[in-house]
């Protein structure tokens, strides 16, 4: 799993004869979202990100792969890949622009208060300069004055077990977490200190795709996205039976695996295996957060799962594949699928984890913070995943680099058309 960023009716769609547009794409977020999306914002989403990518390759120099992902929850491939297989290759683009421009980029501080005047505008912040994550007495107190206005993005708060776990009590030090530890609540707060309205904050996504045998993202989920879903099954080790599409969204795919109360198998055989990008096959059989088999005996042996239904099983899939119709589930079959019977077989065990925050502070299709009244909060603006309500109750893969970017863009633009002050 490459990082990847979906975009809808692109140049490539059509090179390649798919066929997609920004409904498509928002019917497909809104479904994922159980219907709990903001519309006017997840429709921002949809019909900007084309624009947005196109964005960083005339501006910014990104270069993407000329290929396309479907990620699980999308109704055709749409999604992007920089050419270096890392969001390096946009952040990296980002910083060289910022360079050019003379924009210096200040680390080591962290931001602790929003100031406003009596009126409620927000004029500025405090910092902590040369602060050292995590110790909280590092750093001293600065005070920055906005020339405009002050635009969030702090993120997420999927290491913030504390705020986590009162927004959803599951969430406990047991459910490990993809994010970098810096993913922590307290910008969040402090919008909501200030009057913003917190929106749907328990949504709290869990990667289904991770991998307990190793800490944090780890590789598994490149085994997993780009090869063991499409091209193989996911089956309960108790039964040796498949019981979720594959290919569903992350929240299904979660909720599905968490019913069975112990973690999955997700196999593909060695044609499967090569759609897992260079390099991490080998690190993941190193690890031994991936295995790798002679013989589907070998595999059951090792997971103690009951061969012969597991046998039954594969059987099963590989009639599905010949028809191209997954009759049980409703998986999309890809086009080029075999049956999986080419050795050796790989596996990985699956288990849930802390992924992306949906929820945050509200904002309108102008990226400002509203505040509890309905009205927005004068001189302060909020983009990605510190802001709520855009993907419901599911992300869907690839949706939150399109949604950082067009809501990033946006914020930027009306936080420098605010009149200047003092
Ligand atoms: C492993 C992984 C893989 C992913 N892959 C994809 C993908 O392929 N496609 C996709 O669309 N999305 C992907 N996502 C999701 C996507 O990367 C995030 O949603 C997105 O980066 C959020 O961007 P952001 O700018 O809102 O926040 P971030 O990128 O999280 O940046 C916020 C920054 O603010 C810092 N911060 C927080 N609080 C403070 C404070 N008080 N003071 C100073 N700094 C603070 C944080 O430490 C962080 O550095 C992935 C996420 C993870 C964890």
């Amino acid at each position: 799993m490459r990082p990847a960023w979906a975009l809808a009716g692109s140049p490539l769609q059509r090179k390649l004869g798919i066929d997609d547009s920004p409904d498509k794409m928002l019917q497909d977020m809104l479904a994922a979202g159980l219907f709990l999306n903001h519309v006017e914002l997840a429709k921002r989403v949809a019909e900007k990100c084309s624009e947005a990518v196109q964005w960083t390759i005339d501006y910014l120099g990104v270069e993407y792969r000329d290929a396309l992902v479907q990620f699980g929850g999308h109704s055709v491939p749409r999604s992007y890949q920089t050419t270096n297989g890392s969001g390096a290759g946009i952040v990296n683009a980002e910083l060289k622009k910022l360079e050019e421009l003379g924009v210096s980029v200040e680390t080591k501080r962290k931001f602790a208060r929003l100031l406003q005047d009596e009126s409620g505008r927000v004029k500025g912040v405090e910092i902590l300069d040369n602060y050292k994550f995590p110790s909280e007495s590092s750093g001293q107190s600065k005070f920055i004055k906005a020339k405009k206005a002050v635009v969030l993005a702090a993120g997420g708060f999927g290491r913030d077990l504390e705020l986590r776990m009162i927004q959803d009590p599951r969430l406990n030090e047991e459910v490990d977490c993809t994010n970098q530890p810096g993913a922590t609540g307290e910008a969040l707060l402090e919008a909501l200190r200030v009057g913003a309205m917190p929106v749907q904050l328990c949504w709290i996504q869990l990667g289904p795709w991770a991998g307990p045998d190793e800490e944090g993202f780890g590789v598994v989920p490149q085994f997993s996205v780009p090869a063991a879903c499409p091209w193989g099954i996911i089956v309960d080790p108790e039964t040796g039976k498949r019981f979720v599409n594959e290919l569903t969204d992350r929240k299904r795919k979660a909720d599905a695996i968490l019913e069975t109360g112990h973690p999955a198998v997700n196999l593909c055989d060695s044609l499967g295996a090569e759609k897992v990008p260079p390099g991490f096959l080998e690190r993941g059989l190193e690890k031994k957060s991936i295995r790798k088999f002679d013989t589907i005996d070998d595999l059951a042996g090792f997971y103690e799962i009951p061969a012969g239904a597991l046998k039954e099983t594969i059987a099963r899939y590989n009639s599905f594949v010949k028809k191209g119709v997954d009759s049980d589930f409703g998986k999309p079959i890809p086009g080029d699928a075999q049956p999986l019977t080419h050795p050796p077989f790989y596996a990985a065990r699956l288990w849930p984890k802390v992924h992306h925050c949906m929820g945050g502070v509200r904002i309108n299709t102008s990226a400002q913070v509203i505040g509890l009244n309905g009205e927005a909060i004068p001189g302060l603006y909020a983009a990605g995943e510190v802001t709520g309500g855009i993907h419901g109750a599911c992300r869907l893969g690839s949706v939150a680099t399109a949604d950082c970017i067009v809501f990033g863009r946006i914020a930027g633009q009306n936080a420098a058309r605010e009149q200047a002050w003092g």
